[in-house]
């Protein structure tokens, strides 16, 4: 199976333990389902991993944008993760969690003033300022706080990860960051320490998504500890924090490799301490931040198949009742997905289609060259895996369709429980003026 937290009993999928069908029929469908127990494994796998390979001060923050909610933002906080949010919403939702703003990064290529002021009111722990602009911005609001604003600065390590083109930033010509290379780092450097309302605690990096080669963070690290040691030449400045990104590789397919995170972060423990005693660099405190890799494989998501059609010598089309509204990412990237009939696992998969979404949109597609059993039929629930990062938080109203609920289960504490409840007419139509 694509992912260890799924089995089949009877025929049928089970997901985290529960019979896929019955959830489908409890709570309706679309459905986002969310592994709970997934969540807190990943969660924790992180943590040691990086307090063995870095020690105490080392600490992984969750990349909110993979997915937020409440009850989500809560578990990260009972897990004791740091939290990267990227908008005031994603700031809001952490409140809301009574998430320790203290362990907070705030992240974005363009903070507004307003952003800038809503973070500092809520006692944001840091920001990662992207460039000298933001610098100056963070510098003068804090001012008029009458507060010294903890800063990390983005730079751009000018390193290609080979993922796709629309995750990779951390190259020279990205919007994220401020280049090395281009010298722009080092004056934002000198900048930041002039000025008086913003204490740079360190330096951050983050070079993809989808990330499968461990090298690229070996690359990324060297550079950035290189970076620390010129600057602490230059300016005698030794930066407190270095903060890795996130990027971890998830397996979407079969094909897909498995990585080993505790293996990984290991080599990059190792590697890290070993520069630094070359450098003469005190070890940072360092900071990675999963997003995907900690909820993509908790969640699944479950449809029920309306129109099958076949076009006689061209293909054959699977309608499901939701589409690039939950998940556009096929759409977005060409992301693949592996897709399943639930109800039919015990039968052979010997018919090939599209699986599509209910939007007038012709790329509304959720995969493509899907084998499914030949008998699907309108009614069957098709089951779509390792659903959980950049699904619920991309999901749009498009055609004006509700969003799916998310349903928290858990094996452990035999319970199902609505995260988010699906959206009515109703809310689709709550804020137009009459
Ligand atoms: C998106 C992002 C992450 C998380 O990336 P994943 O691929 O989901 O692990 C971490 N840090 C920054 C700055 C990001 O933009």
């Amino acid at each position: 199976m694509i992912c260890d937290n799924l089995t089949v009993r009877d025929g049928i999928l089970q997901f985290g333990g529960k019979n896929t069908l019955e959830l489908a029929e409890r709570y309706g469908t679309p459905l986002y389902v969310m592994d709970e127990d997934k969540i807190r494994a990943n969660c924790r796998t992180y943590r040691t991993a990086l307090a063995d390979a870095f020690g105490p001060e080392a600490m992984p923050l969750y990349a909110g944008k993979a997915a937020s909610f409440t009850k989500l933002i809560r578990i990260i906080k009972e897990e004791g993760l740091g939290l990267d949010v990227v908008s005031g919403g994603e700031i809001a939702t952490a409140l809301r969690a009574g998430f320790p703003m203290e362990h907070a990064y705030f992240h974005s290529n363009n903070k507004t003033d307003a952003d800038i002021e809503y973070a500092i009111e809520n006692g944001i722990g840091y920001f990662v300022a992207d460039n000298r602009e933001e610098v100056d911005a963070v510098n003068a609001i804090a001012a008029r706080f009458g507060i010294r604003q903890k800063i990390l600065l983005r730079l751009t390590p000018g390193i290609d990860p080979h993922t796709y083109a629309a995750v990779a930033t951390g190259k020279v010509d990205s919007k994220f960051g401020s280049a090395i290379e281009t010298g722009q780092a080092e004056d934002m450097v000198r900048h930041a320490l002039s000025l008086a309302n913003v204490d740079l605690a360190g330096f951050h990096c983050h070079v993809g998504s989808q990330v499968f080669d461990s090298d690229v963070f070996l690359r990324a690290s060297e550079i950035m500890l290189g970076f620390i040691a010129q600057m602490r030449d230059r300016f005698g400045y030794t930066a407190r924090i270095l903060d890795l990104g996130g990027g971890y590789g998830v397996r979407y397919v079969e094909s897909d490799p498995v990585i080993d995170i505790p293996a990984n972060v290991a080599l990059v423990g190792a590697f890290v301490k070993e520069t630094c005693r070359a450098l003469s660099i005190p070890l940072p405190a360092i900071r990675m931040e999963p997003g995907r890799s900690i909820v993509a494989d908790a969640g699944l998501t479950l449809y029920t198949v309306g129109t099958v059609k076949r076009i006689p010598g061209y293909k054959n089309y699977v309608s499901v009742d939701g589409g690039m509204t939950d998940n556009p990412r096929f759409a977005l990237y060409g992301s693949s997905y592996t897709v399943m009939n639930a109800g039919k696992m015990d039968q052979i998969n010997d018919f090939s289609c599209s699986v599509v979404g209910r939007c007038c949109e012709s790329g509304d597609i959720i995969q493509e060259n899907v084998s499914l059993p030949s008998s699907v039929c309108r009614g069957d629930i098709l089951a779509v895996a390792t659903t959980g990062a950049y699904n619920y938080s991309m999901a749009s109203n498009y055609n004006r369709i509700p969003r799916p609920p998310v349903l928290l289960i858990s094996a452990e504490k035999n319970s199902e429980t609505v995260a988010v409840r699906r959206e009515t007419f109703r809310d689709v139509i709550a804020l137009d003026e009459d």
